[in-house]
């Protein structure tokens, strides 16, 4: 759209929003493709060594998996599911990382099947699996590291110790296996820079440490994490900063041979959303205005429970702002996006609207977050 075609009271967001809303319903969540484009680019130029593997579980709609195979991307996937919908994009099995460090048998013989040979772990029991059900797979060791002031922590759950990564990588080698590297994750929105800077020394210290034990290493994958501006009032983008200090690192204590890969899903898909909403009813109780909105945590919204994310509530509409709640459409109270939120006055099909809200926010929506569907139900007499 040109800036011409926009009103002039108004932002280009919210026209967009307006003329969206003559087409189709609410709820609905617009990606633009500009943004997601401008996000891989972004990446490109800051991290130019570094191939970056889209984490699909961000967002597995298949039209941004596709724009991200025609930009040239590499993909993380979770599961067999994950895999067999960028395979059944396009993608060659080549272009895909399986960074779920547990794994079933079932989606080991699919990758297997589909040539989908490179591969996380990061305990022994999962080194026999791969090694039976995927012989002689290319893998990488992922590591325990520091997740000081991320938002979503991840090495609660992941990771090796990074004294028994070279132990387990000998192991993989001794079943046949390929080892090839060290990953890690920062966790998830993390804008504090010396997470990754103390993950690639220690990353750094296992290469060394396997070269001394005949082991060549010649992967880095370096994971997700990259952060974004979730509001307006967020700083400036610090991607750019961080950008440069772990380039510097990478060039100080890797040779110039090592391929490094990262798995960023926030970061390339977050700013591209818009969520529109419509407000279904609306009282006043407990001295306060309260919205009831037609998507909630059950919803779009999910993203306050799963990822720990606090969006930004907008309206199209101007003038004195009161305190508001505002919830979910469901009949369970869980269901509440916001207890205290300066609004203005809305009425029963007024616009709530949030930005960069592209990433685990439709996707943890969903039935199959990461590809895991869940239990069928059986009915038995
Ligand atoms: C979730 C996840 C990612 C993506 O993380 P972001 O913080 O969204 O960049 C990458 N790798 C693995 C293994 C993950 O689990």
């Amino acid at each position: 759209m040109k800036r011409s075609e926009f009103s002039p009271n108004g932002s280009a967001v919210e026209n967009l929003i307006r003329q969206t809303l003559k087409k189709c319903h609410s709820p609905v969540m617009i990606i633009r493709k500009s943004l997601l484009r401008k996000q891989y680019e972004r990446f490109r130029i800051h991290l130019p060594k570094v191939t970056p593997y889209y984490a699909i579980k961000a967002n597995p709609h298949p039209e941004i998996v596709k724009t991200f195979l025609r930009l040239g991307a590499n993909f993380d996937v979770a599961s067999a599911n994950e895999m067999n919908l960028v395979l059944s994009l396009g993608a060659h099995p080549d272009r895909m990382i399986f960074a779920n460090t547990i794994k079933s048998a079932e989606d080991l013989q699919a990758a297997y099947r589909r040539r989908v040979r490179l591969m996380t772990f990061d305990n022994e029991p999962e080194l026999y699996k791969i090694a039976k059900h995927a012989p002689g797979s290319r893998v990488i060791v992922r590591i325990k590291v520091e997740n000081i002031g991320s938002i979503v922590e991840l090495s609660l759950k992941f990771g090796a110790d990074a004294e028994h990564a070279v132990f387990l990588l000998r192991k993989a080698k001794g079943l046949g296996l390929r080892p090839e590297g060290v990953s890690f994750h920062v966790g998830s929105q993390c804008s504090n820079v010396e997470n990754y800077v103390h993950a690639l020394e220690v990353a750094a210290q296992i290469f060394r440490e396997a070269k001394q034990e005949g082991l060549h290493l010649s992967i880095l994958d370096i994971g997700g994490g990259f952060p974004i501006r979730h509001t307006d009032q967020d700083k400036q983008p610090v991607f750019e900063i961080m950008a440069r200090k772990i380039r510097a690192e990478m060039s100080r204590l890797f040779d110039k041979k090592t391929k490094f890969i990262a798995e960023p899903g926030r970061f390339l898909v977050g700013p591209a959303g818009i969520l529109v909403t419509q407000v279904i009813g609306r009282t006043f109780r407990n001295n306060k205005n309260y919205y009831y909105l037609n998507d909630g945590i059950y919803g779009d919204f999910s993203g306050i429970v799963f990822d720990h994310c606090k969006y930004e509530l907008k309206t199209l509409r101007r003038g004195q702002r009161f305190l508001s709640t505002v919830a979910g459409p469901t009949c369970d109270s869980l269901d509440t996006i916001s207890l205290s939120e300066e609004l203005p006055e809305l009425d029963v099909g007024s616009i709530v609207y949030v930005k960069n809200i592209g990433a685990y926010s439709s996707a943890s929506a969903v039935q199959s977050f990461n590809g895991f569907a869940p239990a069928k139900i059986i009915l038995v007499d």
